[in-house]
C-alpha cells in the first residue's frame, strides 16, 4: 500500500485516503451522508454508530493530515478552525496560565480572554519572536504556565517564534504546547517532529484552499491528549459536515502544488514591494533583512505566501489601496488560489498593537505578473496624492 512507504509530501497529498485497491472500486471516496448506523448492544471502540461522535467521510482526510503531519494518529477534524481551537484550550485547567502571542489570530485571543473571564484561567501576551520573554513568561513567577500557545509565523504580523527553544523551555515546567500551523501548513513545518503537544488547523484556509468551505483540525501523538481533543468535539458538537469534509480532501489533493505557487509568487511581490518608493514596510519571512528571515530559513520549508505591507500614507493609503485593486479580492481569511488583502485594524476585535495601517496581503496562484501589475498600479493611485 502506498501509505505504508515513506512518501514526500507532495506524493502522499494525492495518495493517501483512497479507497482499497479493488476491481471496479471508486478512485475517491464517497460521500455518506447518514447521521446514524444500524447498531445494537455494546458498541465497540471504533465503531461507528451515530455521526456526531464519528462518521466515515471524515477519515480519508483525518489520515492523509495525520501523515503530512507525522503523527502517530489521525487529525481530527472540526467544524471550524475556531472548533479546533476551543478543544485545544480546553485542555487548560481552570485557573491554569496560558501564554500566548499578542499577535496570535485575533478570534483565538478573544476566546481564551472569554475562558479567563468564566474559569480564571490567566492570558499572559508575549511577542513570541522574543525568546528570552517567552520563556520568562512560561517558568512565571513561581507559577508556570500549564499551556504555550505558538503562532509562526503569526497572523498579522508574520513574526517568527523559535519553535524548538520554546518546545524546551515549556515542557521543562511540565506545560503543554499548542502551535497553531494555519499560515506554515504542514509543507512548511511540522510542530509535532519539533515537540509541541498539540497542532490545530483553520481548514478553511490552505489545506481546503479554495475559500469554499469552513473547518478545522487538531492532531495530538499523546492518546490521553487525543481522546480529550476527541471527547470535546463530540460534547460540543463542533463537528465538520460530510460534503465538506470531501471538499477539505479535493482541496487537500493539489497543496503541494499551491503551495509551492504562491509561495514563490509571495517571494516575488515581497522583493519587487520592498523596492518601491510608496511602501513603508513590508514583511515576508523571505527577505534576507527581515527579523524572521533566519529562524524560518532554518527550520521552515519555504517562507509562507502572506505578506505583511504598511503602504506611506496611513490608515488612507491603506484603504485606497484596498479599493483600487481589481485582480486581488478586497476580503477576509487567506490561503485561497485566488489573492486576497485586507485592513486588519478595520476589526475592532483585532489586537491594538497591530499598526492601524497594516494590510494582510494572501497570495495566490494567479500568475504572478498579473499580481504585480494590479498591485503596482493600486499602490500608485494610492499613495501618489
Ligand atoms: C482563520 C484562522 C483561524 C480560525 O479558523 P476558522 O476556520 O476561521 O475558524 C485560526 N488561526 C489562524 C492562524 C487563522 O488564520
Amino acid at each position: 500500500m502506498p501509505d505504508a512507504l515513506p512518501l514526500s509530501p507532495a506524493t502522499l497529498v494525492v495518495s493517501s485516503g483512497r479507497p482499497a485497491r479493488t476491481q471496479a472500486a471508486p478512485v475517491n471516496p464517497p460521500i455518506v451522508l447518514s447521521s446514524t448506523y444500524v447498531s445494537q448492544g455494546e458498541v465497540p471502540d471504533g465503531e461507528l454508530f451515530y455521526a456526531r461522535a464519528d462518521t466515515e467521510t471524515w477519515h480519508p482526510f483525518e489520515q492523509t493530515l495525520g501523515a503530512l503531519e507525522r503523527s502517530t494518529r489521525p487529525a481530527l477534524l472540526f467544524g471550524s478552525g475556531m472548533a479546533a481551537i476551543a478543544a485545544a484550550l480546553s485542555l487548560v485547567p481552570p485557573g491554569g496560565r496560558v501564554v500566548a502571542p499578542r499577535h496570535a489570530y485575533n478570534v483565538t485571543l478573544v476566546h481564551a480572554q472569554d475562558l479567563a473571564a468564566r474559569s480564571g484561567l490567566e492570558v499572559v501576551p508575549v511577542d513570541i519572536d522574543d525568546t528570552d520573554a517567552v520563556v520568562a513568561a512560561v517558568q512565571g513567577d513561581g507559577t508556570p504556565a500549564a499551556m504555550l500557545w505558538v503562532e509562526s509565523p503569526t497572523n498579522p504580523m508574520l513574526e517568527v517564534a523559535d519553535v524548538p527553544a520554546l518546545v524546551e523551555a515549556a515542557h521543562a515546567v511540565g506545560a503543554l504546547v499548542a502551535v497553531d500551523n494555519t499560515f506554515a501548513t504542514p509543507l512548511g513545518q511540522r510542530p509535532l517532529t519539533l515537540g509541541a503537544d498539540v497542532v490545530v488547523h483553520s481548514v478553511t484556509k490552505y489545506l481546503a484552499g479554495h475559500s469554499d468551505v469552513v473547518l478545522g483540525a487538531a492532531l495530538a501523538d499523546d492518546p490521553a491528549v487525543h481522546t480529550a481533543l476527541r471527547r470535546h468535539r463530540t460534547v460540543h458538537g463542533a463537528i465538520a459536515g460530510p460534503t465538506e469534509a470531501w471538499l477539505a480532501l479535493r482541496g487537500l489533493r493539489t497543496l503541494a502544488l499551491r503551495v509551492e505557487r504562491s509561495q514563490a509568487n509571495a517571494a516575488e511581490i515581497a522583493r519587487r514591494l520592498a523596492a518601491h518608493p510608496g511602501i513603508a514596510q513590508v514583511r515576508h519571512p523571505s527577505l534576507p533583512d527581515d527579523p524572521g528571515h533566519a529562524r524560518a530559513a532554518a527550520q521552515m520549508d519555504g517562507f509562507g505566501s502572506i505578506i505583511g505591507l504598511r503602504p506611506r500614507g496611513g490608515v488612507a493609503a491603506a484603504e485606497a489601496l484596498v479599493a483600487a485593486v481589481r485582480l486581488w479580492v478586497p476580503a477576509t481569511s487567506l490561503g485561497g488560489v485566488e489573492s486576497s488583502l485586507e485592513r486588519r485594524r478595520r476589526f475592532p476585535l483585532e489586537t491594538v498593537t497591530v499598526p492601524e495601517d497594516l494590510l494582510r496581503l494572501s497570495v495566490g496562484i494567479e500568475d504572478v505578473e498579473d499580481l504585480w501589475r494590479d498591485l503596482a498600479q493600486a499602490l500608485d493611485a494610492a499613495t501618489s496624492g
